[in-house]
């Protein structure tokens, strides 16, 4: 058996990186930033008003109950038809521009129109504004010039925003990447299909393919193959043609010959690892050959439920982000008091329990079972926020301190 760390390593430093791509500022969610972002404007681009109101010149405002006409209106979008003349008001909407002269806003829940006989308004205000007031100066967000985002930025969805607010339709990021999924085993039949005797349904598909959209990869779906070694062979060609990793579930384990072994030994430089871990021991991982000599890598997962989440978490997840040079490739952990005893025998493995967490009534976390802990039973994974890291030993007492991966 080798260590985890030393089977990640492995994955960190054989997986390709990916080429900048320029893609609109929608598609960018989740990639990675391959340059830095500069304003080249003012945001907002000009002064505004705040809230809806009266646009005044401060000066003109020295106690409560001051009464000014008003000269004019100034919607979003538009434009002051000229500058505000000393001594009068000019009603503004939230995020139009400020009249040329004014320099505070009084809130409309400040003032009072007073309409007169011949069809003139005058508005009474019952604040003081000082200058400024409610005026929003142009470039109070980000100046021209300024360094917005940092090149290796991961984009959420503010961060999309931001781009948008800067006028950006595009930006330059290290391409998402497309990703093959298969299923191997004579026994497997699709969901949907009654099972003959000794089948069972193909479940590591569709959690893979879950699995690699939420992680912000491009799922291919490359179907569910048997154990003939021939049509397994060409689809794992076709996938490298098309595909910038390959994840396939089953026949990977110490056990006699099995196909998936047989074709990727014949196809991909390939390697395979018994890890130090429970569940999800048995894992390969390989390069295949993909146009003009590109390497694909293959994560040769395991056909148990729960040990191929598991290895994905591990292995598969975590690298190919790192060919999508994502800053931190990792679920984060998380510290948690046991709520219970997690019981396990030295084995020379770390045990990866799935664990749900609620919060203990102050900050912290307690993790309680999430139920069957067999690596072929996926109730207990559906119901698991976590993986609990129990190192090799005796386990945790109720109130130890564990380190859980979060899942969710
Ligand atoms: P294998 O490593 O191919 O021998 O598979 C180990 C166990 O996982 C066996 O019980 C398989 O039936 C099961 N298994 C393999 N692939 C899948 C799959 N796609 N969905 C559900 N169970 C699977
Ligand atoms: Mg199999």
């Amino acid at each position: 058996m080798i260590p985890l760390d030393d089977a990640w390593a492995h994955v960190h430093d054989a997986v390709p990186r990916l080429p900048v791509a320029t893609v609109t500022v929608p598609d960018a969610l989740g990639l990675v930033l391959a340059a830095p972002v500069v304003a080249t404007a003012a945001v907002p681009p000009f002064d505004n008003s705040a809230v809806d109101g009266f646009a005044v010149r401060a000066a003109d405002v020295t106690a409560p109950g001051t009464e000014l006409p008003v000269v004019g209106e100034v919607a979003a979008g538009a434009v002051a038809q000229g500058p505000l003349e000393p001594g009068g008001a000019v009603r503004i909407m939230t995020g139009a521009p400020m009249p040329d002269g004014a320099d505070a806003v009084v809130m409309v829940e400040d003032s009072e129109v007073v309409r007169s006989a011949d069809g003139t308004e005058r508005v009474r205000l019952s604040v003081v504004p000082g200058r400024h007031r409610h005026v929003r100066p142009a470039g109070d967000d980000v100046r021209p010039g300024d360094l917005v985002l940092e090149s290796g930025t991961v984009l959420g969805e503010a961060h999309l925003g931001l781009l948008a607010t800067l006028g950006r339709a595009e930006v330059e990021v290290h391409r998402r990447p497309v990703v093959g999924v298969l299923s191997t085993g004579d026994e497997l039949v699709p969901p949907g299909r009654p099972l003959a005797p000794g089948q069972i349904h193909d479940s590591n598909r569709v959690t893979l393919l879950a699995l690699c959209r939420s992680a912000g990869f491009d799922a291919v779906d490359l179907g569910l193959l048997g154990d003939d070694e021939a049509p397994l062979e060409s689809a794992l060609l076709d996938a490298a043609a098309r595909c910038d990793a390959v994840l396939t579930s089953g026949g990977v384990s110490m056990g006699d010959h099995d196909p998936v072994k047989a074709v990727l030994a014949r196809i991909a430089r390939m390697r395979w690892m018994q890890v130090a871990i429970k569940p999800a021991k048995p894992f390969a991982f390989g390069l295949l050959d993909g146009p003009a000599g590109r390497p694909v890598p293959v994560f040769g997962l395991p056909g148990n439920p729960v040990s191929s989440q598991v290895s994905f978490e591990l292995f598969a997840r975590p690298g190919i982000r790192v060919m999508g040079e994502h800053p931190s490739p990792h679920r984060p952990r998380v510290a948690a008091r046991a709520g219970e005893a997690f019981a396990r025998r030295a084995d020379g493995k770390v045990h990866f329990v799935r664990v749900r967490l609620s919060q203990d009534g102050g900050l912290g976390f307690v993790a309680t079972s999430a139920g069957a802990q067999g690596s072929h039973q996926l109730s207990g994974m559906a119901a698991a926020d976590g993986l609990a890291v129990l190192p090799d030993g005796a386990g945790a007492a109720v109130g130890d301190r564990l380190e859980v991966l979060l899942l969710r």
